[in-house]
């Protein structure tokens, strides 16, 4: 499997870097940066803290010679349309990590996804998803009596809050008690908290990698299910796995569910 990796010089490019060029089916022909960036023109393995790829840093994707299978793109919103737009010229799936996207995007991936396969994921470790399924459990076990309050956390760097995996989170858990009533934080006179409000808090600080718990209070009894990821591999091997999974397949959007086979 041929890969591009974006954003080659981020936290998670490194990461997706060593980890596809650990990998023995896996070719990286590809590692791209922003215009102007430092490692423009350094080879991609000493980048990513290993021992040279031959592979030089480019700032376009069209200047990446060979035809890749796959892109990994862990980014920046603003990214999305010129990678999927390489994409779909080349006939090369993507697989897409980059959170705080909006309608604007998805719907941009959804457009893609007729052309070639594409998946999206908040959260590409299996943890994560395994505790979307556990919290869907909890919610329809749990429901009423219990208030059901979203906390993550992820270091000083990040961008976007609360994190696409939190969004995730709450989505299951508004799916499942029928509501829209969210709040993120709580200040001042903020009142008793109604039935069914479901409160979101983003903490940053450090290099916590990413730590999300669903906690579902009661009277008498609370109920938490907690992830906590403590290196960026868990990702990146996520990454690998759910390009593997869609590379060779017919066009569509694919799931980390079905990846995982959750
Ligand atoms: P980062 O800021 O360290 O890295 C992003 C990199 O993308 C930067 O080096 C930036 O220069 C580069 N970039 C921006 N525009 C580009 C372009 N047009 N072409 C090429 N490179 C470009 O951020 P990060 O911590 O690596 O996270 C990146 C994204 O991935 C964030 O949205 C984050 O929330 C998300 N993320 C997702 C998962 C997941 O499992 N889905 C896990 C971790 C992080």
């Amino acid at each position: 499997m041929n890969v591009i990796v974006t954003g080659a010089a981020g936290r998670m490019g490194k990461t997706n870097i060593k980890t596809a060029a650990e990998d023995k089916e896996t070719q990286i022909i590809g590692a791209v940066e922003t215009k102007g960036n430092p490692v423009i023109g350094t080879d991609a393995g000493l980048m990513a803290g290993m021992s040279p790829l031959g592979i030089a840093v480019v700032d376009d994707i069209g200047a990446v010679s060979g035809k890749a299978d796959v892109i990994i793109d862990f980014t920046v919103a603003a990214s999305l349309s010129a990678h999927l737009e390489y994409a779909v010229r080349n006939k090369t799936a993507v697989v897409i990590g980059t959170t705080g996207l909006g309608d604007k995007e998805f719907a941009m991936i959804d457009d893609a996804a007729l052309k070639i396969p594409v998946i999206w994921a908040p959260n590409f470790s299996i943890g994560v998803n395994l505790i979307a399924k556990l919290t869907r459990i909890a919610a329809e076990m749990l429901n009423d009596g219990f208030d059901a309050e979203i906390v993550e956390m992820h270091h000083r760097m990040k961008k976007d809050a609360p994190s696409g995996t939190a969004i995730k989170l709450l989505n299951v858990v508004k799916d499942v008690y029928r509501t829209e009533d969210i709040v993120y934080g709580r200040e001042g006179i903020a009142g008793e908290r109604p039935p069914r409000q479901v409160g979101v808090m983003a903490l940053r600080g450090g290099d916590v990698v990413g730590d999300h718990t669903v906690i579902f209070a009661g009277i008498g009894e609370r109920v938490e299910i907690s992830h906590k990821v403590s290196t960026r591999e868990t990702f990146a091997r996520g990454a690998l796995r759910a390009a593997k999974y869609i590379y060779n397949k017919k066009p569509g959007r694919y799931t980390i569910e079905e990846v995982l086979g959750i």
